[in-house]
């Protein structure tokens, strides 16, 4: 028997398929020992056959099974052919997605420890028959196991002595014997009844995400009382027999959610995330293996939960940007949802109070079931958002971040004992130019994205065509010199605060302030327990959490992500205004919101003021209509780096001039190709170029023959890395 097998070293951009005899124990999905050069190498079986292109002499035999179970099941060696041929991954990438980082190379097992216990022929005989009188700790640590049943022997080691554990070991007085021990995260969230009967809404809403056959889109207000409905559906997957995936943004994945389950489910459910230690997450991941949890709640690569007869895929939040790899490898999670439910012939529910443009579409098109939780389960209306001018504080000689009306109502939240929230939506690096008199944006003429600003050049260009405009002396709509480019940052409005009000009590919150594991957790504790009287923020302080005293919620500069260059650039700026509003006013003190900006009339805040998603769906939808941007195009980048730039610069014009062949043969196929340099030229020393592409979707073949020249290229330039994207968070 031949096995097939992908080994796990990083040499090339593509994989190769190398033939081993296989041995006793091999089977398909196998982890598996094999020689390669002057070592053994970790590789996986992919299929295994009679017959081989290898001379015999030639070929050599795997040295070892390594699990006691093929750890790559059929699903996921499928699921692995359709992220290959979907995202042009290479394979043993993705079977790194899929086991626990530490597992391979062996650097981490189960965790076994000896358990010690009494041998019952001494269980009911006196002590004193059997240990000497002067063996103090002898009788002390019998007494000690006699008492508990059994005890850890490193425990007994520690606290007595380990002489003398191992005299009553060696005499047979005590047995020992060999246990797993699970390290588990948040074990000790105390489990609590929380029986809820359903609201009518909600009812419906499990019947309609259990029965279609379709994926659901949960559209569902913030506080409708969505987790509750999936909660529900997961008890009846599990009911049924069936397990379930439950998928959360990374940044939500607070205690609180785990709580919630936990408190549902028990020890059914295993939790897998970044931030777990790697035991916990080996011991969690082979808790889903083994069937011994059947409900896996994660961040993004949960989906790779090791779980078989999966019966409920949940993505909450789906409109989220953690659900986009933006690294190697790069894929879409909702498409291995997809997957995954076809397969297993799963339910799939994808639940936001504002989803993604896209998805909205795909249920408007019939692709998913749309299902609506309109109101909030407490009956609480969502806070009023005021909108400030700020041209205005402009023209009457306020040129600082904070508006009158902003500051007043500090004061008045600070007076009144209760808790602040100042969000600044700041994304990526870029920087869009605006006048500050009359709220002008420099946008593309093609594309309808703002132009960023390039310093070191002193112009203007669009990200996604490339086109170059001079830096604006003047505004060309006013003639003021006042113009504005650049960002205010998060410590500078600390500054600013401290100033303003020296005796409130501050907590920062962006990447810097939460680089260590668990920063992020301590810092939102400390505000909820009221250590804090502002949170001042980006993104993160925006999703999910609830913090009962907060009655303010200031945007400093809305228009920060409004005007980045993205044509998802309005939609990702409604979705955080309703997401950061909706911090405001949760119990029973109202909640108001006051949003800062340049450009008070334009339509996103018109709209986000209304809590008007589907006005807003309908406008963007004919906006991305004109423009010829997803979901009415696929955007597909192809990304070349290299050290070497002249090496880059090639191998960009070879992969040009080839797709240019293509799109020549299918002309109706592409909307948008050109190469040009990366926003980012130099990233770590090598310098980034890429073929930007806009095709239209489901053309298969078309995306097929640009990887095939992505292929061609890593063959022909070996120095450069290529990779492929598509419909990419951000362009940089
Ligand atoms: P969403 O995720 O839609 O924003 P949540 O799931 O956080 O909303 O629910 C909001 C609050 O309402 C939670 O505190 C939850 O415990 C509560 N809740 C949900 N469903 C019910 C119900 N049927 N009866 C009573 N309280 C509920
Ligand atoms: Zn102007
Ligand atoms: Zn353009």
């Amino acid at each position: 028997m031949i096995a097939r097998i992908i080994v796990d070293i990083s040499a090339s951009d593509v994989d190769r398929v190398f033939d081993y005899r296989a041995i006793d124990g091999v089977e398909r999905g196998s982890r598996v020992f094999v020689p390669f050069g002057r070592q053994n190498v970790e590789g996986y079986v992919i299929e295994l056959t009679d017959s081989t292109d290898v001379p015999p002499e030639k070929l050599k035999d795997v040295v070892s099974v390594l699990d006691d179970r093929p750890v790559i099941s059929d699903e996921f060696l499928r699921l692995c052919d359709f992220m290959t041929e979907r995202f042009r991954l290479r394979k043993i990438d993705v079977f790194r997605l899929l086991l626990p980082a530490k597992m391979r190379g062996g650097r981490i097992k189960a965790l076994e420890k000896n358990i010690v216990y009494i041998n019952p022929e001494y269980a009911d005989v006196d002590p004193a028959l059997f240990i000497k009188k002067t063996a103090h700790s002898q009788l002390e640590i019998f007494e000690y196991v006699r008492e508990a049943e059994t005890a850890e022997q490193s425990f007994l080691n520690a606290e007595y002595s380990a002489a003398a554990v191992r005299n009553l070991i060696n005499r047979g007085v005590f047995l020992v014997r060999r246990e797993n021990v699970l390290r588990t995260p948040y074990k000790n969230i105390v489990q609590k009844d929380c029986a809820v009967t359903l609201t009518d809404e909600q009812s419906a809403a499990v019947d309609t995400i259990m029965s279609s056959d379709k994926p659901t889109l949960l559209f569902g207000v913030t506080g409708s009382g969505k987790t509750e409905v999936y909660l529900h559906c997961i008890e009846k997957v599990l009911a049924e027999g069936k397990t379930a995936i439950m998928l959360v943004p990374e940044i939500s994945l607070t205690p609180q959610v785990m709580r919630v389950f936990r408190s549902r489910f028990g020890d059914d459910v295993a939790l897998l995330h970044s931030g777990l230690g790697d035991g916990e997450r080996f011991d969690e991941w082979r808790r889903l293996l083994t069937g011994e949890a059947r409900v896996a709640v994660g961040a993004r690569s949960a989906i790779f939960a090791p779980l078989g007869n999966v019966g409920l895929i949940v993505i909450d939040e789906e409109h989220d940007t953690s659900y986009i790899s933006e690294s190697n490898p790069r894929f879409i999670t909702r498409e291995v949802a997809f997957f995954r439910a076809d397969y297993n012939g799963a339910k799939v529910v994808m639940g936001s109070a504002t989803p993604s443009i896209e998805s909205y579409y795909n249920a408007e098109q019939g692709n998913y079931t749309l299902c609506g939780l309109p109101n909030r389960v407490n009956k609480r209306k969502l806070p009023d958002i005021d909108i400030v001018n700020m041209c205005s504080e402009t023209t009457y000689g306020n040129s600082g971040m904070f508006s009158a009306a902003l500051v007043n109502a500090l004061d008045e939240c600070l007076k009144s004992g209760n808790q602040a929230i100042l969000f600044l939506n700041r994304r990526g690096y870029s920087s869009y130019v605006m006048c500050k008199k009359c709220g002008y944006v420099a946008k593309c003429d093609d594309c309808d994205v703002s132009l960023v600003y390039h310093k070191d050049e002193n112009i203007l260009k669009c990200h996604y065509c490339q086109r170059r405009y001079a830096m604006l002396d003047l505004c060309p709509n006013c003639k003021s010199p006042h113009i504005k480019q650049g960002f205010i940052g998060t410590e500078r409005v600390v500054e600013q605060v401290n100033k303003m009000f020296p005796s409130a009590r501050v907590i920062r919150m962006d990447n810097d302030t939460t680089r260590t594991k668990d920063a992020h957790l301590k810092l939102l504790g400390d505000f909820s327990e009221g250590n804090a009287d502002i949170l001042v923020g980006t993104q993160m302080v925006a999703k999910g959490h609830d913090f009962a005293n907060v009655t303010l919620v200031g945007i400093i500069d809305a228009d920060m992500s409004l005007h980045f260059s993205d044509f998802r650039a309005v939609e990702r700026t409604f979705q955080l205004i309703t997401q950061v509003a909706g911090r405001a006013g949760r119990e029973n003190k109202p909640g108001r919101v006051i949003l800062q900006t340049y450009t008070p009339g334009h339509y996103v805040y018109r709209y986000a003021t209304a809590y008007d998603y589907v006005g807003f769906y309908g406008k963007e939808i004919n906006l991305l209509h004109a423009t010829g941007f997803p979901p009415f195009t696929e955007i597909l980048r192809l990304l070349v780096s290299c050290d070497n730039e002249d090496m880059a610069l090639e191998a960009t014009r070879f992969a040009t001039e080839k797709i240019r062949e293509i799109s020549a043969k299918n002309p109706d196929d592409f909307v948008y190709l050109g190469a040009m340099r990366s926003p980012k030229k130099r990233i770590q020393s090598k310098y980034r170029m890429q073929v930007l592409m806009r095709i239209r979707p489901n053309r298969d073949a078309v995306r097929r023959s640009v990887y095939s020249v992505a292929n061609e290229l890593s063959e022909m330039f070996p120095q450069v890395t290529c990779f492929t994207e598509i419909n990419p968070n951000d362009l940089s």
